[in-house]
């Protein structure tokens, strides 16, 4: 599939719209005078893991078009059930009401994910399923009559999305700095991030960091909520990650000490860890798991936080109790995302993707192994289907590249040359392709990052 010529992204029928978009929109997460240089793809179509600009160019979606389209574009067993459902329902109102694919896949998530989160809240965008979450266990602790329980503690370089609220526990200081006066104080220890140490070290790191959270667990347990984080891979804050250990430790932890786990597998939830579920490789179940992006495939926004029996109940009361959980958002529980949701789920059952996932995840390691003994490359790392490719000015010594240098940028502009769409974090190259990737598509994009990593390393 890789094309033999050159892209050119300023092609000139995509410059026409670009144009045209640059005169009527404003971007997510964009500095919009970038445009002046880099390019702005227009797509007109996509299939499986490829997508097309409007001059008929190719470019393979090697980060899941931001981390949500994990079975492919345009799939065609999601768009038939699509179908279906939008000649039936597309949307009703959930309090009061309800459908049949909002129940189904309920049913399902509980099911799927670790035994004991029975009850389905739905919203509409990963940063509203975290602030359902931090609210529902402040919620929780008024109700059973300990309102002093009202702090949240997490863990440093996380993020949990951009409302005020979710922004609060998030600690990526570059999307902060300018609310910070908005933002509610969280308490925060050390990340046990493995960066730079071999795997059998990993363990060991993440036991020396622990005693930072339970020094903080246990001086603050009066005060606290809950404790939030990423498990496993702390995804915007540069695909940082920790073993398995750490999750395992916390929940006894917080078991300890009363104080209850939000954890946020928005990024890393639906097999892009290596388990369906990253809680299950350490053997946990949360008190508020959130879910969103590949939930419904990377088709339609919805999200959607379990929670356990215990929580729910102590909500259950006589209206006039004012205990009562009086959150909602217009869309919550979309007949057509829940849909897309159920199709996801179908795939992800009938053809074993989480077992298949084990040859593409080794078969990218295997492609990632190159890059260690490059001169500018302090880190490779891998959590499943995510593979991390960290850049650094000093390898010995780990010091990274000025972020003025903007080094991820110039990667960025030679992979959409050769046909990848790479969108490195700052100066972190990764891998979190859709899991119909095939074996040659993965060379593919292992050769291109090659090209992109050495235009981005030289001087
Ligand atoms: C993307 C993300 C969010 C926020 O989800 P949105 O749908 O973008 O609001 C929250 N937590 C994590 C870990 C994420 O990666």
């Amino acid at each position: 599939m890789s094309e033999p010529r050159l892209n050119d992204p300023h092609a000139p029928l995509n410059r026409t719209w670009m144009q045209r978009d640059l005169n009527a929109l404003w971007h997510p997460c964009t500095q919009m005078k970038d445009h002046e240089h880099y390019p702005l793809i227009p797509v007109r179509r996509g299939e499986g893991v490829w997508l097309e600009d409007m001059a008929g160019q190719h470019y393979l979606d090697a980060i899941s078009s931001w981390w949500v389209n994990i079975l492919g574009h345009a799939n065609p067993r999601i768009n038939a059930k699509l179908r279906t459902q939008m000649n039936k329902l597309e949307h009703v109102i959930l309090s009061g009401f309800t459908h049949e694919p909002v129940i189904q896949l309920s049913e399902r998530l509980g099911r799927i994910t670790p035994e004991g989160l029975g009850h389905c809240f739905y919203g509409d965008n990963g940063s509203a399923a975290i602030e359902i979450a931090l609210k529902m266990s402040l919620h929780y602790w008024r109700n059973i009559g300990r309102p002093e329980k009202r702090r949240f503690l997490t863990i440093t370089n996380g993020y949990h999305g951009e409302t005020v609220g979710a922004l609060s526990v998030s600690d990526l200081g570059l999307y902060a700095a300018p609310y910070e006066s908005l933002l509610f104080d969280v308490l925060k220890v050390p990340s046990p991030d493995c960066f730079g140490l071999p795997r059998e070290q990993w363990d060991e790191h993440a036991a020396r960091m622990f005693v930072h959270m339970e020094q903080a667990v246990a001086q603050h347990a009066h005060e606290l909520a809950a404790v939030i984080l990423e498990p496993l891979v702390q995804c915007a804050g540069g695909m940082r990650m920790y073993p398995p250990s750490y999750l395992t430790r916390l929940r006894a932890l917080c078991d300890h000490h009363g104080v209850q786990l939000i954890v946020d597998e928005i990024a890393v939830g639906f097999g892009r860890t290596g388990t369906l579920f990253a809680c299950e490789q350490a053997g946990i179940r949360p008190d508020y798991l959130c879910l969103s992006k590949a939930l419904t495939g990377g088709y339609l926004p919805l999200s959607v936080v379990l929670t356990t029996d215990q929580i729910y109940d102590a909500f259950y009361d006589d209206y006039t109790t004012m205990k009562a959980f009086l959150h909602s958002h217009s869309y919550t529980g979309n007949a057509l995302a829940c849909a897309t949701a159920l199709a996801t789920l179908d795939i992800l059952e009938e053809d074993d993707v989480i077992a298949g996932n084990r040859h593409r995840a080794q078969r990218m390691a295997a492609a990632a192994e190159t890059f260690r003994t490059h001169p500018h490359v302090g880190d490779v790392r891998q959590t499943g289907m995510i593979v991390a490719i960290e850049m650094v000015k000093d390898k010995a010594s780990l010091t990274p590249f000025p972020f003025e240098e903007r080094r991820g940028m110039r990667a960025y502009e030679v992979a959409l040359a050769h046909g990848v769409l790479l969108r490195p974090l700052g100066n972190v190259l990764y891998w979190m392709p859709p899991y119909i990737i095939s074996d040659d598509e993965i060379d593919h994009l292992a050769e291109v990052t090659a090209l992109a990593l050495e235009a981005a390393t030289a001087s």
